[in-house]
């Protein structure tokens, strides 16, 4: 496995870390690929403190991790993490799917429960077999449930997605089997470099206007939440059910709440559900290896 970190720089810094011409320039960011190896990961480090600290701003503005893996490695892992490439809006709470917030966690607002069939806009739906909306809502083409009813793989409910007026020919995918554990091995945070287990709530005045900003909680003190984002490949505790079923969710969730965004599970899935993915060339999905304790 080989871990490829994009950062996207501000210009007005990228000079500090760069050499004239080093990186690609993107509007106002520039971006550059680097291992963890790469001395200039400790120079982005303190870079961001620094930056931090003494302008109160952000020497990056955007990190994402990558893994690559040989056709080896993915083919003889037991347990993928599954990954949802597209997401797209708006979100079922925009289009009229029915919550029960107090079925909530109060602090970290996870484990809301839906009460009505899943309802999307038509016309908002990427083409591809399988999509996310932007408050973790996951859907998959009629494809996708033809190919899954025809393998007979475990774990996967799906559920009937409507549009505004009647039916669509997409469906909420669900995982029903048992909830997998995350152990402490998985790293969350906001960055490889901030680990911050919540935002500090703010108030002040705008123009004569009082706005109140929430504190927002990442890792919830109950354990229902771990992080903003996932940093590491994920970990599971060994579970008998992990060779009984095809399709997972985790039992922890990652992310926030943060107007319709919602805390989400990890996804995870057996090697033959990769392989049905593969042979079927279903579209937007990405796999890691997912690790075993
Ligand atoms: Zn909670």
């Amino acid at each position: 496995m080989k871990e490829i970190i994009e950062f996207r720089i501000g210009n007005e810094y990228a000079h500090l870390l760069l050499e004239p011409g080093e990186g690609k320039k993107n509007g106002s960011n520039t971006i550059i690929h680097i291992t963890k190896d790469d001395p200039k990961f400790e120079q982005i480090r303190f870079l961001n403190k620094q930056i931090r600290e003494k302008n109160n701003d952000f020497f990056f503005l955007y990190s994402n991790i990558k893994r690559e893996y040989s056709k080896k490695e993915l083919a003889t892992a037991t347990l993928l993490q599954m990954k949802i490439r597209t997401t797209f809006e708006p979100a079922g709470e925009d289009c009229g799917t029915l919550y029960d917030e107090t079925a909530a966690c109060e602090i970290c607002g996870a484990n809301r429960k839906q009460i009505s069939p899943l309802t999307l806009k038509k016309g908002s739906i990427p083409k591809k077999d399988i999509a996310r909306t932007i408050a973790g809502e996951v859907l998959v083409s009629e494809r996708f449930a033809e190919v899954i009813k025809q393998r007979s793989l475990k774990g996967i409910k799906l559920e009937p997605v409507l549009f505004g007026k009647g039916a669509s020919n997409y469906y909420q995918l669900i995982a029903s089997s048992p909830e997998l554990e995350l152990t402490e091995k998985t790293v969350a945070g906001v960055n490889l470099f901030d680990f911050s287990e919540g935002s500090e709530g703010r108030e002040f005045t705008v123009s004569g206007h009082h706005v109140k900003i929430e504190r927002e909680v990442y890792k919830c003190p109950k354990g229902h939440t771990i992080g903003l984002n996932l940093l590491s490949e994920a970990y599971v505790s060994s579970s008998p059910s992990i060779n009984d079923y095809d399709f997972f969710s985790s039992k922890q969730k990652i992310g926030v709440k943060r107007g319709l965004l919602r805390p989400e599970p990890i996804y995870f899935c057996s090697q033959a559900f990769r392989q049905m993915i593969e042979e079927e060339k279903l579209s937007g999905f990405e796999f890691e290896i997912a690790n075993i304790e």
